[in-house]
This record gives C-alpha cells, structure tokens and sequence, in this order.
C-alpha cells in the first residue's frame, strides 16, 4: 500500500464567537493510498500555519511540505515515515506547529492501517486495559462564583463523577479565586472529583498560595497555573504542595515532557494527541511517564476525532488516569463533522470497537464548513 495525496481540510463556523469551546473550527488531515483506503486525523494548532507546513512545497532538503515526504511511503511505516517527517524540517520543526501537523499525519497513518486490519487502533498499539473509560466534564468557568456552582450541579445531574472548571475569571483577585472553587466544590457535592484549570494566570509563589487555599476544597488537581516555559516554577510549585499539578498540553514532543516531568516535577502529564506527535510519539511519552510512577490524562477540547483518538491511546498504556471530555453540546462544528458521536453514560466514555480511529467524516458537513 503506498500513498497516494495527503490533504489539509480547514473547517470554520461563518461567525466565531470569542467564548465558543474549541469546536468553532477544526483542521483535519485525510490521508489517501492507492488501496482505495483513507485515514483522518486532527490538528489542534494555528490552522493555516498546519495547512503549510504540510501542503507546502519543496524548500530543500531539511525544509519540506510533509506531504512530499509522504506520497508514496508505505502507510504503515509509522515509525520509519515519523522520523523522515522530524528530518525534513529539522531547523523549523523539532517543536511546535510541525509537530502538531506531524500529529494529524500520524493519527491519519494509525486510521488507515487500523481500516486496512479491520481493527481499532487500540488493538493494533497492542491495547485492551479498558472496556470503557473514566471521564470528566471539562468546562469553563461560569461568569461568576454562583453560576460556576450551578454549571457543577448540572454535570452531577448528567451523572459525571469529574468535573473541571477552567480559564477566566480565574486570576482576577484571590477572593473571586477561592469563591470560584468553593462554589465549584459546593455545586458538585463531596463525592466527586473537582480539578481546577488555572490557564496560566500564575507567578509560582501566587499558584502556591492558591493550591494551598484551593486544598481547603480538596481539589483533585490544579492545572496549568504558570506560563509553560517556567519549569522552574513547576518544581517550586509542586514540592511546596501536596495538591496534584497537572500540565503538558502546550508541549510537542517528548522532550517537553521530559522537562515538565524531570524539572518541573509535574504530577499528572495531559497529552493532546493532536499536538504532541499522534499516536507514535503520545506512547512514547506515556512510557516516560510511567517510568517515572506518574498518570496520563489526555488533553482535547476539540472533535470527536480527537476524542476517538484519545480513547484508543488510553485504552493502550498502562497509567492512563481519566478522559477529558466537552460535555456541554454547543452549536459547534463537532456536532456535524463526525458521523459518529460520543455521549457519556454514567461518568464513562466506551472505547472505540470499530476498525481504525472509528470515526468517518460527514462530507456534507466538509462541504458547508470547508474554507481552506
Ligand atoms: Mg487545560
């Protein structure tokens, strides 16, 4: 099997609000093969930045469209075609936006050979550990405290045991902080998880004011509270604290990781499939992960193509914690763009039986949206 094109499809909605979820556009790789099979992946990243890095033409040899290093490779060389895609941008992108658009490829290469086998992905990375998988209701914040602790009983009503509240207002002042996550906490009741999203509001002496205050609600995490390069203060942070710290999605690559992990001496690692290198590089990192006595959680805030795709992965390593799941069905374009959807029951997300990633793409839903 070789492939034969390699394509950027960017879908937007016609007006984009500036507090929709992520949903508002999405970036989808389709990669096509002369068996007549295609895969799709995702990228989470600046789309048109995606949509070069993997269209563009041939600079030379270290700078190259992804896609001239791709057209007729063996699909399932997965390993073998990850490093000749590092390779042939090694200046411009052994981190950030080539490595998100190396994601949607690769998650695209595991579709087509799962497609090709008749089996999941998850099978095919050599998984099984779950039938069906633990999840949160991942939210932003209401607008004030009171509206936060209403959206947390609404969650508990749909029968989520998790619930995270993330983002703004959060960072304000420490009297809205600690409101936001008490109210959070009295919504949601004593029984359930309750993880925090800071969203990079933090200096690391502040963050461990708050983890300690936030204990007062018994958190379960506190989640990216410092800008991602401050390694430093993840350590500072995380030996001050017996809160767990939680971060990892604005890196690419293991190397990141290893830096979060070894230096800023995270204690849950979130993995964004879409980002961090898709399925041959996100075990990699689970990997790392374990051998350091640490969970993963995946990061997604986006389609059910990613959604898909963090089951398959979660249900193939060994320290995998929780799902993160959008519960909240907004008038977004992720409604549309699968024909598959995913609805929790009881708390849980079911793992993906079907060949490859699991989920095909509404063509209909490409046509209306497609603007790139
Ligand atoms: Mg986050």
């Amino acid at each position: 099997m070789k492939i034969t094109n390699v394509e950027v499809l960017y879908l937007r909605l016609p007006a984009i609000k500036s507090q929709a979820d992520s949903g508002q556009d999405a970036v989808v790789v389709r990669i096509d093969t002369d068996a007549g099979i295609s895969g799709i992946g995702e990228v989470d990243s600046n789309p048109m930045a995606v949509k070069g890095t993997i269209e563009g033409p041939y600079s030379h040899k270290i700078t190259t469209g992804l896609r001239e290093v791709l057209i007729g490779q063996d699909p399932f060389e997965t390993e073998r075609l990850w490093y000749r895609m590092y390779d042939a941008n090694v200046y411009a992108g052994r981190s950030g936006v080539a490595i998100h658009a190396m994601s949607g490829i690769d998650m695209a290469l595991w579709d087509i050979k799962g497609k090709y086998l008749k089996m999941p992905v998850w099978k095919l990375l050599g998984g099984g550990f779950h039938k069906r998988i633990r999840c949160y209701a991942s939210s932003l914040f209401g607008a004030t405290p009171l509206a936060t602790g209403d959206l947390a009983r609404r969650y508990r009503d749909q029968g989520f045991t998790a619930v995270k509240f993330g983002w703004d207002p959060m960072g304000q002042n420490e009297t809205n902080d600690i409101a936001l996550v008490r109210e959070a906490r009295n919504g949601l009741g004593d029984d359930a998880d309750l993880m925090i999203d800071a969203g990079l509001v933090w200096d690391a002496k502040t963050a461990l004011q708050r983890a300690r205050a936030f204990d007062d609600f018994h958190i379960f995490w506190l989640e990216e509270p410092l800008r991602p390069d401050d390694y430093e203060g993840y350590r500072k942070l995380s030996e001050g604290t017996h809160v767990r710290i939680a971060a990892g999605e604005e890196e690419s690559n293991r190397l990141g990781y290893l830096n979060l992990m070894d230096r800023g001496k995270i204690d849950v690692v979130q993995v964004d499939l879409t980002r961090c290198g898709g399925f041959t590089e996100g075990m990699k990192i689970a990997s790392l992960a374990w051998d350091r006595g640490l969970p993963v959680a995946n990061h997604g805030f986006t389609t059910y193509i990613n959604v898909a795709a963090a089951l398959h992965w979660l249900n193939s390593i060994p320290n995998a914690l929780i799902c993160e799941f959008v519960a909240e069905e907004e008038t977004t374009l992720r409604e549309e763009l699968t024909h598959q959807r995913f609805r929790a029951k009881d708390g849980y997300l079911e793992v993906p039986e079907e060949p490859g990633l699991g989920v095909d793409l509404n063509e209909e839903a490409v046509r209306k949206y497609r603007v790139a």
